[in-house]
């Protein structure tokens, strides 16, 4: 008889209760490990994005932790996975996660956040300022003179600090709106976008009741300002674009008349919509360089043109129209004011009803195939959107 023999001969199988056991311990490892880390797209190299496994944020005593449900790519997404957002082309940290139009729902409040509970629903606005600055002491936090200097205190959520293009996003606790359960998180998601049109018609110093606008750039910025135009009480409003199935969703969104930028014409089509003298307020949404000059014909003799949408290269214009006929240049570079929070109000009343402008959704993982799609604007997109399921349902696994 071998020894081997003799240790299976006197070896009994492990209990059942052993076995159980085991496997509750491995799945108390595998809660742990899952509770301290989440999946999250993040930069690489320019034009890169990975998704993959990285640390859970733990909040700090004014932060709030979101389980992100939905997120949205926009234009600046484009130039932050490029790198050309960033001041040096370097993203502010090595592990960046982008992401700033995003809602979700509270899982984790610090020691001294007792503004939301685990559970609310929330929507984010993605500037939070210094709260030091004279800049922000007079309320122009988005225009925060430590702009992106996270140990002042600034932080933009996705562009200077990590956003939602994950699991979870770390949020002050006044970036954060609470969402009524008739606003969905696919509507809440573009409240971010409607902020910045919220606060494009807070820097013009006029009442928008009444107001004749133009808006040149069909995207989701330029088709939420018709909307939020014609919510606000705009006696007319104009929409200025080159496609002509987003002009028409201009129409139903509430668009009195839509011009075809790309006629010899549209310039004086707009005007003579405006009486032959122009609009009020001119917002440009586009982007585009060639869109200043008609921006400022479009104008009326002492009205606002603002520029909303981010240029891709350096602009050439006839600013003597500006300076000769009292029109005023304003600029905007996102929400401000706590215009996110103001445009969950007009929501709540039923107001912004913006689900209709979602043409995409991918789960993060394939977040590649949602900025291809986003980019190539393939299959009409508009707004894609990215969908993360509840972490609880994700992660259940037999008892
Ligand atoms: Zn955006
Ligand atoms: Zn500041």
């Amino acid at each position: 008889m071998t020894m081997t023999g003799a240790r299976s001969a006197s070896w009994t199988p492990p209990s059942c209760s052993w076995f159980c056991e085991r496997v509750r311990k491995d799945a108390q490892t595998e809660d742990a490990l899952a509770s301290t880390t989440m999946t999250a797209a993040v930069l690489g190299d320019p034009g890169e994005i990975e998704v993959r496994t990285v640390p859970r944020p733990v909040p700090g005593p004014d932060e709030v932790l979101v389980e992100v449900r939905r997120a949205s790519l926009c234009g600046t997404d484009v130039k932050i996975r490029s790198h050309a957002f960033f001041d040096g082309g370097r993203p502010p940290s090595a592990d960046f996660i982008p992401g700033h139009e995003y809602a979700g729902v509270v899982a984790e409040v610090g020691s001294s956040v007792d503004e939301f509970a685990p559970g609310d629903r929330v929507v984010t606005e993605a500037h939070r300022g210094c709260m030091r600055c004279a800049n922000c002491l007079r309320g122009a936090y988005t225009d925060c003179l430590n702009y992106g200097d996270r140990s002042k205190g600034h932080r933009a959520q996705g562009m200077t600090v990590n956003g939602g293009f994950a699991q979870y996003a770390l949020n002050h606790v006044s970036t954060l709106t609470r969402l009524p359960d008739a606003v969905s998180f696919d509507e809440a998601v573009l409240l971010t976008t409607a902020g910045t049109v919220m606060h494009a018609f807070d820097v013009v110093p006029r009442m928008l009741v009444g107001a004749t606008v133009a808006v040149i750039g069909p995207g989701p910025i330029g088709l939420i300002a018709v909307k939020i135009a014609r919510e606000l009480g705009a006696a007319k409003v104009v929409l200025v674009g080159t496609r002509a199935e987003r002009l028409l969703i201009g129409t139903d969104l509430g668009a009195d008349m839509v011009v075809d930028g790309r006629l010899p014409d549209a310039v004086e089509r707009v005007r003579a919509a405006f009486g032959g003298v122009g609009a009020d307020i001119v917002l440009e949404c586009s982007g585009a360089a060639a869109a200043v000059d008609p921006a400022l014909l479009m104008c009326k003799r002492g009205g606002d043109v603002v520029l909303v949408g981010f240029f891709g290269a350096p602009v050439t214009a006839d600013l003597n129209r500006a300076v000769t006929s009292g029109i005023t240049l304003r600029t905007v570079r996102g929400e401000g004011s706590g215009s996110v929070a103001r445009a969950v109000a007009l929501a709540t009343r039923g107001r912004l009803p913006l689900g209709g402008l979602i043409t995409h959704r991918f789960p993060l993982e394939r977040i590649d195939e949602a900025f291809a799609t986003y980019i190539e604007r393939r299959g009409g997109a508009i707004k894609v959107m990215l969908d993360l399921p509840e972490p609880s349902s994700a992660d259940e696994r037999p008892a």
